[in-house]
């Protein structure tokens, strides 16, 4: 079979060494004599994993033991309930970052449960170009709350790479599609959260990174499955998790140690994501619209300048192996999601097949 490379948004490319390693070991797991889908969450053997997986994430990402690390259900739109719901009795008014889709999402879900406020940080500069307001120029109020913002807009392909840090917010981030792609400094934050389709594994298991006071005045009125004392009491077992998509998510940790950790994986997307980009600044045929300074190192959006070659765009990449480079029907045109799973060969492959598709209609 030849290679596939697979550009879906999320669910996503996990790489192919974890994905032998499950097949391997998928009967039989961890000498337990059953798969990992019918093991006991509460199994010693799955409960000393636990364990590891944690560890594992917590030397990745270099988080400081003031935090607990959640692994939560619902996914990250579970987490647009969960934060106001732990954290309204506290913060009545919190301030939502609007900068694409998702952002809004969150501050829409807040609504019901709070009297939050919708900051706008797009410009759409001439050409339809979208910027993004630097942090100092976001127009927030003097108010002690949280303020939400998500760092890497996947729809759009937006991405903030400078970590905010104000004056009497607390920040809570939605990381689900830049978490693991490049160091962040956890201190800068009371929460982040991230969804596991994108960098983590399979669908089914939520991160969650909170500060230990944030954690401790949680509304213990909120909804048990979603109640922070409640999971980290529970060691986020208070009910039966996910375990398979636990267990992928610790070996996709081991693989990221084994490779050198973030700076060697933000290393790697960097030059990856410069390819493309650069790519896409040398023709007229496609166009990126996000200005320079935020275009997504993780999604990676263009129009075909024939906005009717779209679909047959992505049919013939299909037919080169090149899987799920659909835009999402908001924003339409083509995104190619290359999440630290894509190998660089992908991204080759990908520019080559896009000056060939170029090279025909243009
Ligand atoms: C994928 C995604 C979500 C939605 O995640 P679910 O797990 O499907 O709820 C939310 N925010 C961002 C930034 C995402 O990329």
């Amino acid at each position: 079979m030849a290679i596939v490379y697979n550009f879906n948004p999320g669910p996503s490319i996990l790489p192919k060494i974890v994905l032998s390693e499950i097949k391997k070991n998928f009967f039989n797991w961890n000498d337990s004599q059953s798969s990992i889908i019918e093991i006991s969450h509460r199994s010693q053997k799955f409960m000393e994993y636990a364990v590891q997986v944690e560890k594992d994430l917590r030397f990745i990402l270099n988080i400081p033991n003031n935090y607990y690390v959640l692994f939560c259900h619902g996914g990250a739109r579970g987490q647009f309930s969960a934060i106001p719901l732990n954290l309204k009795h506290k913060f009545t008014q919190p301030e939502y970052i609007h900068s694409g889709y998702w952002s809004l999402c969150a501050y829409q879900e807040a609504k019901k449960y709070c009297s939050p406020t919708c900051i706008s940080v797009r410009k759409i500069l001439r050409n339809k170009v979208i910027s993004i307001q630097p942090v100092k120029e976001w127009k927030v109020s003097s108010r002690h709350t949280y303020l939400h913002y998500c760092p890497n807009e996947t729809i759009e392909g937006i991405e903030i790479f400078e970590e905010p840090v104000l004056n009497n917010k607390i920040i809570v981030g939605d990381f689900s599609s830049t978490i693991l792609s490049r160091k962040i400094n956890i201190e800068k934050y009371g929460i982040i959260y991230a969804c596991a389709q994108k960098n983590i594994g399979p669908a089914g298991i939520t991160v969650v990174i909170i500060r230990d006071d944030l954690l401790m005045q949680s509304n213990i009125k909120s909804p048990s499955i979603l109640n922070y004392k409640l999971l980290m009491k529970s060691n986020s077992m208070l009910n039966t998790p996910s375990v398979f998509s636990w267990y992928v998510a610790g070996l996709v940790f081991k693989w990221i140690k084994n490779l050198g950790g973030l700076s060697v994986i933000e290393k790697n997307n960097k030059k990856k994501a410069k390819l493309l980009y650069q790519y896409l600044n040398s023709t007229n045929f496609y166009k990126n619209y996000i200005i320079p300074s935020h275009q997504s190192h993780m999604n990676v959006t263009f129009h075909l300048k024939e906005k009717k070659l779209t679909n047959l765009f992505i049919d013939t990449a299909e037919k080169y192996k090149l899987l799920g480079l659909k835009g999402h029907s908001l924003v339409g045109g083509i995104r190619a999601s290359i999440y630290n799973a894509m190998p660089i060969e992908g991204i080759y492959h990908l520019i080559s097949f896009m000056k060939y598709f170029e090279e025909k209609f243009s």
